[in-house]
């Protein structure tokens, strides 16, 4: 086992298993995911740390345990189409791509798209979609979605989500002010019903865009 492979495995452990993330699927796909490969290679030695970490253009890749709690509460048994906002790294595609079927993922910075685009197909994850767009738009095209994951934190949840949502489907999003939010789940419970739930207090770089913040 190499150094990476150790640590990766105390991530696991240490960060997401022992603070309460149970789902198998997710913990078994965050043990396989090179989280090292999707950080500036300067930080590398700092990928499985408990901490977002940058990847430029003032965006962050999130910290493993926010990851871990994103992913298991979409509650994926991995037959799901589902959307994220805010590809950034790549890296929660790739966990997403391993407990689920087909994984679209939408991106505004170009820079950060393209990367993200190298270090997935070099990694074996070419089936993750990645469109560049303004994702608080959704993408209507490919739903509806049985998840959808926003990595950034919205001022509120955009209407084109709860439209683009199967019946039955989850979207986990933070929600609040620039600085800190709430994480929710909202479940599709019926065409015209949603259960919405508050999960953890979170803090994420905002959803900008003409549903999300200006600018
Ligand atoms: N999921 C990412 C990962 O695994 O590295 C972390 C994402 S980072 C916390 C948030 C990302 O959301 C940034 O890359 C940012 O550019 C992107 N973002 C913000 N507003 C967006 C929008 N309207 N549409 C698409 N992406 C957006």
């Amino acid at each position: 086992m190499n150094d990476f492979t150790i640590a990766r495995r105390r991530m696991v452990d240490e960060q997401v298993a022992a603070r309460g993330i149970r789902d198998p699927r997710v913990l078994s796909a965050m043990l396989k995911v090179p989280r090292h490969k999707f950080v500036p290679e300067a930080l590398a030695s700092q990928a499985y740390t408990d901490y977002p970490l940058p990847i430029g253009e003032g965006q962050t890749i999130s910290q493993p345990y926010m990851v871990g709690l994103m992913s298991e509460a979409l509650m994926l048994a991995g037959e799901e189409t589902v959307l994220e906002v805010g590809t950034g790294s790549g890296y929660q595609a790739a966990v997403l791509a391993l407990i689920a079927d087909r994984v679209f993922s939408l991106e505004r910075i170009p820079e950060l798209a393209r990367q993200a685009r190298r270090v997935l197909d070099a990694n074996g994850y070419s089936k993750v979609n990645i469109r560049l767009t303004d994702g608080t738009y959704g993408w209507q095209e490919m739903g509806p979605f049985d998840g959808i994951l926003v990595t950034a934190g919205a001022p509120q949840i955009p209407q084109n989500y709860l439209d683009q949502l199967a019946v039955g489907g989850r979207l986990v999003i933070p929600v609040g002010d620039r600085i800190s939010q709430s994480l929710k789940r909202v479940t599709r419970t019926t065409s015209d019903q949603f259960q919405e739930e508050t999960l953890v207090g979170c803090r994420f770089v905002p959803l900008i865009g003409n549903h999300g913040w200006q600018g």
